[in-house]
């Protein structure tokens, strides 16, 4: 047999298919449940999905599993498509809704009983579950289980019709009670549910079951590969079972692969959603949480995360991503693209007094070392600047190379300068003013004489800095396996979020939009927040998205 040339197993079934003719045109979708913000592992699944579909010019339909009316909400469904269009992806016309297929679901359903293969059970939600058995225990045939067609027949279009309560009765397939897979024990396949549906509004009081709709929806869209998480592999029978038993155009393969796990959080919408409830985090947005949304604000770019699902691969077995090989891939993307600019975020104030006063010089700076043609900028140099407080110490230890008295620095792309006094503040003893002088023959950073330097500080310039406020973000949970917590909403860490206010950046970023990137150097990278406001009530705000220091490259390096 020829080697296949797939980066996964998945993709070496679908070539095989492919190669077969088993199908002419790949068709996959990605079926999210509207009760949530989508997550990071949802971008797996949806790099997958519509990967397989790009890579082997087929399609990929995005389908709304709207299957429970008590929990979706419009809100949701409106994110989970500007999160699939912002990841990169497209559908064309192939959105689709569950709850669109309610009648034919119901018509499939009402086959299975004229064929005998379900019926209306009336035994009690309690009772079914002890019915049910148990692993080691074989389950328990319902009283009602031998109805004639005729009776459940009947019953069912009642429980179409409102005529029995919530919980009154359920349709159930009719497999076997004494399955070993739990699934084949009679699944309940319909429930009463007088709830309206954000779509369908009260046209149903019944809803089909995940395991009823799921399949039948696969069938009725010509899915070929229904790609799904391995905690689905349990309900495969039951997948194959009940297409069997139907007259559906087609019979969709399932194929399961691990979720995505990774460290310091969790990828649960209903767990994330009890955070936002509970006001843990700012929203579904927060920039520390692991949702797309979030992930957008605090700055990732669709390209990392789609680069990050692709090393990450598809497997069979599940284990847990470290956090620090997503930001290994947002400081790769971001040191290709972002701008280099200069903030001070914790500012003190220099004061030049060999340069004279009101004078200002433009000098360039380039944007991007890793990359000349983003050019560079211009900027001013004046008399009083700002450096930040950590570049000065008044009683430096050995080893220390920043500014401290009678030391020589370089200011980044300007001049180098010497310490010559401090101002202090009497009672804290904290410096608040230090007095340099500047070398005019070191124009740009470099000494014409040779003479060197051990450090190099970031500055601005005193009358054009721009006020900002800076956010630096932290794991959201200091523990590696958050969903092991009994609480979620304690869990999370306090320190996760530092809010600097005060902080100084060039004036170049004056017309910085929200989502723009740069770096700040020495600082890390950083985006404009959706709070930033232009205009009268001009406001800047920064998120970091990364730091510089790439733990993960380091972790390899060891390796
Ligand atoms: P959640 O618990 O977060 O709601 P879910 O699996 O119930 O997850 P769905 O909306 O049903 O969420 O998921 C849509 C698709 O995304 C499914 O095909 C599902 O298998 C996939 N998916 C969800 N979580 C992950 C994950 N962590 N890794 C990979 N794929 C995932
Ligand atoms: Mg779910």
């Amino acid at each position: 047999m020829e080697e296949s040339l797939a980066r996964d197993f998945i993709r070496a079934i679908i070539e095989e298919d492919l190669k077969n003719k088993t199908h002419e045109e790949i068709i996959t979708r990605f079926p999210p449940e509207p009760n949530g913000y989508l997550h990071i592992g949802h971008a797996k699944s949806i790099c997958l999905n519509f990967g397989i579909a790009r890579d082997y010019n087929g399609r990929c339909h995005l389908r709304f599993d709207d299957t429970d009316p008590s929990k979706e909400e419009i809100e949701y469904i409106e994110s989970i498509k500007e999160d699939v269009k912002w990841l990169g992806f497209d559908w064309g016309d192939h959105l689709y809704y569950a709850s669109d297929y309610f009648e034919k679901m119901y018509e499939y359903a009402v086959l299975l009983i004229t064929g005998n293969k379900a019926y209306v059970d009336d035994l009690s939600p309690e009772q079914i579950r002890e019915y049910r058995g148990t692993l080691t225990r074989t389950g328990k045939e319902s009283p009602y289980r031998n109805r004639p067609a005729s009776e459940n027949l009947d019953l069912f279009r009642r429980m179409k019709d409102g005529e029995f309560d919530d919980g009154a009765c359920v349709l159930r397939a009719k497999i076997d009670m004494s399955s070993p897979n739990m699934n084949m024990r009679d699944p309940t396949l319909y429930r009463i549910k007088k709830v309206p549906h954000h779509r369908t509004k009260d046209r149903w009081c019944i809803y089909p079951m995940y395991d009823f709709a799921h399949c039948l929806s696969d069938a009725m869209e010509g899915i070929t590969h229904s790609i799904c998480t391995l905690e689905f592999e349990d309900h495969r029978p039951l997948y194959d079972w009940i297409l069997d038993q139907l007259p559906v155009p087609c019979h969709p393969r399932q194929i399961e692969f691990a979720r995505l796990n990774v460290s310091h959080t969790i990828m649960s919408k209903r767990k994330l959603g009890l955070l936002v409830e509970k006001k843990a985090v700012s929203g579904w947005d927060d920039p520390r949480m692991p949702t797309i949304s979030g992930l957008r604000r605090r700055g990732f770019t669709p390209e990392a995360i789609r680069t990050f699902c692709d090393r990450i691969g598809v497997a069979k077995t599940n284990s847990v991503v470290d956090l620090a090989l997503l930001e290994h891939y947002i400081r790769e993307d971001l040191n290709k693209r972002a701008p280099r600019m200069m903030a001070v975020l914790s500012p003190l104030k220099v004061v030049i007094d060999n340069y004279q006063e009101d004078k200002v010089e433009w000098l360039d700076a380039e944007n991007n070392p890793e990359d000349p043609a983003m050019g560079s900028r211009k900027l001013p140099f004046t008399r009083e600047l700002f450096i930040e407080r950590d570049d000065f110490m008044e009683d430096p230890p050995p080893k220390y190379f920043r500014l401290a008295p009678g030391r020589e620095i370089r200011l980044k792309h300007a001049y180098y300068i010497r310490c010559e006094t401090v101002e202090k503040d009497p009672k804290t003893g904290e410096a608040v003013e230090i007095h340099c002088t500047y070398d005019e023959k070191t124009r740009g950073g470099w000494s014409e004489d040779g003479r060197k330097v051990r450090g190099t500080s970031h500055w601005v310039s005193a009358p054009h800095a721009l006020r900002a406020e800076v956010r630096l973000y932290d794991h959201l949970f200091c523990v590696p396996n958050p969903a092991e917590e009994k609480d979620i909403v304690q869990s999370v860490d306090p320190e996760s979020l530092t809010v600097l206010d005060g902080c100084l950046v060039e004036p170049g970023l004056a017309d910085a939009k929200p989502g723009d990137t740069c770096q700040f150097l020495r600082q890390g990278y950083f985006s404009v927040d959706a709070d930033s406001k232009a205009g009268v009530k001009k406001r800047l705000v920064f998120n970091r998205t990364a730091t510089l220091r790439d733990t993960w490259a380091k972790i390899q390096k060891k390796q």
